[in-house]
């Protein structure tokens, strides 16, 4: 389904899971208060810390798979055993204000957003080295042995696909404002006559 968009850049933000996209994502919002990251719906549980409605929009798989039944999603993918997806209406919502949208999304869900939303920016986050994402993962300590495993392997395909998007981003060890620096650029120089709604 498409999402009426009217203005602001979209930016499409990929990467492994463990490459630090939330903590750019939180870093880059927090010093642009013109960009927000939409807020995905997934299937999976709930962390301790996190919260519906902020973090995620928690859905059983039944409700998921209704409102995929009714094309509300811009995209959605399954990862891990558990659905991920971009509400239209949170993408809808955030541009009515103006503002320029971060969408974090796998690499299956890009390529979706390639297809609906030719006009986005596509940024992919890199990490130094594979051994980078098996040590935060394991400190950042949020998932079981078994799904971790697989996290690892998912990110050897999704690096493999980094060649796809416009622009990749190599998110260097303890270098967060860096990196969101590098995007900060990015953004500048998209809005200075590179890909741009309306
Ligand atoms: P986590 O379970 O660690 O919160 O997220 C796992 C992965 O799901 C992330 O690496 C992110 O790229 C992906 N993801 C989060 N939200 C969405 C979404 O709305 N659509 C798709 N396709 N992937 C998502």
């Amino acid at each position: 389904m498409e999402a009426e968009i009217k203005s602001g850049l979209l930016l499409i933000l990929s990467g492994p899971s463990g490459v630090g996209k939330d903590s750019i994502c939180r870093l880059l919002t927090s010093r642009n208060p013109n960009i927000v990251t939409a807020i995905s719906a997934t299937t999976r549980k709930p962390r301790p810390q996190e919260k519906d409605g902020v973090h995620y929009y928690f859905l059983s798989r039944e409700e998921f798979e209704r409102r995929q039944a009714e094309s509300r999603f811009l995209e959605w993918a399954e990862l891990y055993g558990d659905y991920y997806g971009t509400p239209c209406c949170e993408v809808e919502r955030l541009s009515r204000q103006g503002k320029d949208i971060i969408l974090e999304v796998d690499t299956q869900g890009a390529m979706q957003l390639k297809a609906a939303c030719p006009q986005g920016v596509f940024i992919f986050i890199c990490p130094p080295a594979l051994a980078d994402l098996e040590q935060r993962l394991y400190y950042r300590n949020t998932e079981d042995e078994e799904n971790r495993r697989l996290r690892l392997a998912i990110a050897e395909q999704e690096l493999a696909q980094a060649a796809f998007y416009d622009y990749i981003v190599v998110n260097e060890h303890n270098k967060l404002k860096q990196t969101v620096e590098k995007i900060e650029a990015i953004i500048a120089r998209e809005k200075s006559g590179g890909k741009s709604f309306e």
